[in-house]
């Protein structure tokens, strides 16, 4: 449920006045020139949660009037992209559906004396419109009567005219302090494909005249958006006090999402995709919601950092390290651990024989005692992680050093005999002996260091995708800011048994590592790491609520 927030406070007054006799409809209106990210996440949570907290309806509405830029392709995924975050839209609807109603709306405005069909080319249009310090000027085919206007209309409809050649205008006024009330622009001329009505037309309504007024056919009540749209609400008023609609659609402005080290733009992001700096959109680095979903994140993770973020009138700038919060959050409860040895060091138990094996049970989940319970084989050959051996290691090193203990997770202690070397002095296998009294759960000697391991001939190889982030921090142009070295590849993973049933989407907690999820486009055991164990931005919003 959404929190109460400046929304709410209007729609609650709304609802005393009875402007819509307590109705409350909502729509996501996305242009399908790009795939969703995950900023649009947060105007997704926040008008289905919107109607939802007040009975009402929220629709999809796909914005499909630029025909230049639109794809059935992009439709598809934001309708994917939706679902996936677990909302269902009441009805579908693409503004592409009232070509044939706004234009009659256009054509009742030109009756009315209040849209003309105007000839200037775009860069006298640009020169009439005056400047933030100085009026505009009227243009000479504003006074065009209204039989002359709807005649001109047509035939600009019938494609009489070429792109450009015409546009049909609102007459507002070319002296208002607000640029945007410059005589908008109602509709330009066009010879284009349309995705969805092919070539019936030629023309083709703007945003800011088909956006209101589809709001308001469809009966919307209020029309949420972001912040850069406020300097249009008064031609969105215009629009709609015009048309007569009985109980006219008000717009909300909120501020939209920014996160730190994140790109937010549909044009921006598809750049990355078509220069190959990326894997296609749903690279797990990408801040679309199916990157972020290949990734590993869950709907549960976005939904959680979208409540918690909250809807304000201010733009600001939230800490991606909220967000890989909220998912430790979240998978910490439900992700089955497992055990990953990313980089292998072999450890021979010197004092087990070759064919000894013990079973080793351990929990499948510390917080969650209905997960249960997973074996796992111990024998004399088996695999750590190589950063968990050093020879001459610093203080307070309390892993696997010569003539050092730690103990297997879930199982024995062992101690550190000797090692070998290769001819690079690098070291190559270790050689230990375990004490056969310190089974864990069945001794009180405690060692400082717990590590993990896996049986080398019980686990399976893996491969393991590690991200960074894909913008490095500075100025400058954003393609030339890509970090190169964003993605790491580590080829020579063991995994335990277990992982080898897991199937595409399935996340675990590796321990000591992180959060993992097998990657659903490649076939074989690969890994995507979501983030990491440490969680900074808990750690310092707690000292931050300590320090008050
Ligand atoms: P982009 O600039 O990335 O292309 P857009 O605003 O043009 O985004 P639309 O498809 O027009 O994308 O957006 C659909 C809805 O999502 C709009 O109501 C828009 O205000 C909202 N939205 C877009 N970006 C954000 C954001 N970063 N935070 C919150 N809402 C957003
Ligand atoms: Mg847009």
């Amino acid at each position: 449920m959404i929190a109460d927030n400046f929304i709410t406070d209007i729609i609650d007054e709304d609802n005393k006045t009875g402007v819509y006799d307590s109705r409350v409809q909502t729509r996501f209106p996305p242009e399908p020139n790009g795939y969703l990210h995950i900023g649009h996440a947060k105007s997704i949570v926040l008008n289905f949660s919107l109607a939802k907290r007040y009975g009402g309806i929220c629709n999809l509405r796909f914005d499909d009037t630029n025909p230049i830029k639109e794809d059935t392709e992009y439709v598809d995924a934001i309708k994917e992209d939706i679902s996936w975050l677990g909302f269902s839209w009441e009805n579908l609807y693409y503004a592409s559906d009232y070509f044939d109603k706004l234009y009659e709306y256009a054509v009742f405005l030109i009756k009315d004396g209040l849209a003309y069909v105007c000839d200037l080319s775009a860069e006298e249009l640009k020169e009439y419109r005056g400047t933030l310090t100085e009026p505009g000027k009227n243009s000479p085919y504003r006074d065009r009567s209204v039989s002359e206007n709807l005649q001109l209309f047509e035939d600009m409809k019938n494609g009489k005219y070429k792109d450009g050649e015409k546009v049909l205008r609102a007459k507002i006024d070319m002296a208002h302090p607000n640029m945007n009330m410059r005589d908008p622009a109602m509709y330009r001329i066009m010879h284009k494909e349309h995705h969805k009505t092919g070539n019936k037309w030629c023309i083709y309504p703007m945003y800011d005249y088909a956006h209101p007024v589809s709001d308001a056919i469809e009966g919307v009540t209020h029309s949420v958006c972001t912040l850069e749209f406020e300097a249009h609400r008064p031609v969105y008023e215009w629009f709609v006090n015009h048309l007569d609609f009985l109980a006219p659609p008000k717009q909300i402005e909120f501020a939209r999402l920014n996160l730190t080290g994140t790109i937010m733009s549909k044009r921006y992001l598809k750049q990355l995709v078509d220069s190959n700096l990326v894997d296609g959109w749903d690279d797990p680095r990408m801040p679309t919601i199916c990157g972020i979903r290949r990734r590993g994140f869950t709907p549960e993770s976005i939904r959680d950092f979208c409540g918690r973020i909250g809807v304000a009138k201010a733009n600001s700038e939230v800490d991606y390290a909220m967000l890989e919060s909220c998912l430790r959050d979240d998978l910490g409860e439900k992700a089955p651990r497992a055990m990953a040895v990313i980089n292998p060091l072999k450890v021979v138990i010197t004092n087990m024989p070759e064919d000894e094996l013990f079973e080793i049970e351990l929990e499948n989940n510390p917080n969650d005692e209905s997960a249960g319970t997973r074996t796992l084989e111990l024998t004399r050959e088996l695999y750590i992680e190589k950063t968990d051996f050093e020879i001459d290691p610093p203080k307070k090193f309390h892993r696997l050093k010569p003539g050092g203990e730690v103990r297997l997770k879930g199982a024995y202690i062992i101690k550190c005999e000797d090692y070998k070397t290769d001819e690079n002095g690098e070291v190559v296998e270790v050689y230990c002996t375990y004490d056969p009294a310190t089974r864990s759960g069945e001794c009180e000697r405690k060692v400082k260091g717990t590590i993990h391991w896996l049986p080398c001939d019980y686990c399976y190889n893996a491969v393991v995708n590690e991200y960074s982030s894909l913008l490095l921090e500075g100025e400058g142009d954003l393609l030339s800011r890509i970090n190169k070295d964003s993605l790491t590849v580590h080829n020579n993973v063991k995994v335990e048994k277990g992982l080898a049933l897991s199937k595409g989407g399935d996340r675990f907690q590796f321990m000591r590592h992180g959060y993992f999820v097998r990657d659903t486009k490649n076939g074989g055991l690969v890994f995507n790491k979501i983030v990491g164990l440490r969680d900074t931005w808990a750690k310092m919003n707690k000292n931050n609520t300590e320090g008050k």
